[in-house]
């Protein structure tokens, strides 16, 4: 089978600073680097070296941008048959300024991601999307496929609820919760957690998996939730934990394991891209994953 994620690509220009600029202020910095980036082709490095035959579904502008970003996806042996050059448009770019605390300012620019059309049913593996291509080009996918269908709400958006009656599994840090049902006042306990996320399940057959961070995750059906820790690490940076957690998720539900089994695995690949700067080049391979947890 596969793992087909209908998603974001982009570029990630990122810039550190000694401080960032204040409005309408100018602030020197060294030098940039350029890494991939967006959460839709984060996603599918994290399913493609977690073993999964990958397939990416995604848009990027004409010019040297677009044709990077395919060539990185491709060396993962990522599918890219589906990755459309959009005449006249520029690929996703994300700026990204870090200071010396590690506090951050990122402008996105959209470019090809907002012109995804809706892609043709997947009728086989699972199906994995996230929120930064348009929610038109999401709602027919969703609605019509009929593979396992995961949804992951980031960033979150109020008219992606539209989707959530088409969707198997939903996941979500906290904060994106909130978003979905407010009014919200951290911390929760896990009890209260559940019993909120459980507004947002439209079906009993559904679950929602609720990611803590550095607490691990919440998987909430509609009679039982189940706590899944964290597995402890020394962390670097927690950029594309996110990413990572719901790319080895996808992958390990692809394989035929059954969501309560497949979390603590998705788990440690999150744990272990907490111990690399940036996302694509800490997602871990499938090896060193199942090595964390023997
Ligand atoms: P997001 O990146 O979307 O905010 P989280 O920060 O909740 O997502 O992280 C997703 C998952 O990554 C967590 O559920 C956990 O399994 C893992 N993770 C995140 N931070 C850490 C950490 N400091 N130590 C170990 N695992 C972590």
């Amino acid at each position: 089978m596969a793992v087909h994620i209908v998603g974001s690509i982009n570029i990630d220009i990122i810039t550190s600073l000694e401080r960032l600029p204040m409005p309408g202020e100018t602030v020197l910095a060294g030098a940039t680097a350029r890494l991939p980036g967006g959460k839709g082709a984060n996603q599918a490095v994290a399913a493609a070296r977690m073993g999964a035959v990958t397939r990416m579904i995604g848009a990027v502008g004409e010019g040297d941008a677009g044709r990077w970003m395919k060539d990185r996806l491709a060396a993962e042996g990522i599918d890219i048959s589906d990755v459309e050059v959009i005449a006249g448009e520029e690929t996703g770019t994300a700026y990204i300024a870090v200071d010396g605390e590690g506090e951050n300012q990122i402008i996105v620019v959209s470019g090809a991601n907002a012109r995804l059309k809706a892609p043709a049913p997947v009728e086989e593996g699972v199906l994995l999307s996230q929120l930064e291509v348009p929610v038109a080009a999401l709602a027919p996918v969703f609605a019509q496929s009929r593979a396992i269908r995961i949804l992951n709400t980031a960033p979150a958006l109020l008219e992606a609820r539209c989707l959530f009656d088409f969707v198997d599994i939903i996941v979500l840090n906290e904060h994106e919760l909130g978003v979905y049902v407010p009014p919200w006042e951290a911390p929760f306990s896990h009890e209260d957690l559940a019993a909120r996320a459980r507004d947002l399940l439209a079906r009993a057959d559904q679950a929602i998996v609720v990611t803590l961070g550095a607490n691990g995750a919440l998987a909430i059906r509609r009679d039982s939730y189940r706590h899944i820790p964290a597995v402890p690490v020394i962390s670097v940076d927690t950029i594309g934990a996110g990413d990572c957690f719901c790319g080895a998720l996808a992958a390990l539900l692809d394989e035929g394991r059954r969501l309560e089994e497949a979390l603590p695995i998705a788990s440690a690949a999150a744990a272990l891209c907490t111990l690399g700067r940036g996302a694509v080049p800490s997602m871990p391979a499938r090896g060193a994953v199942f090595d964390l947890l023997s």
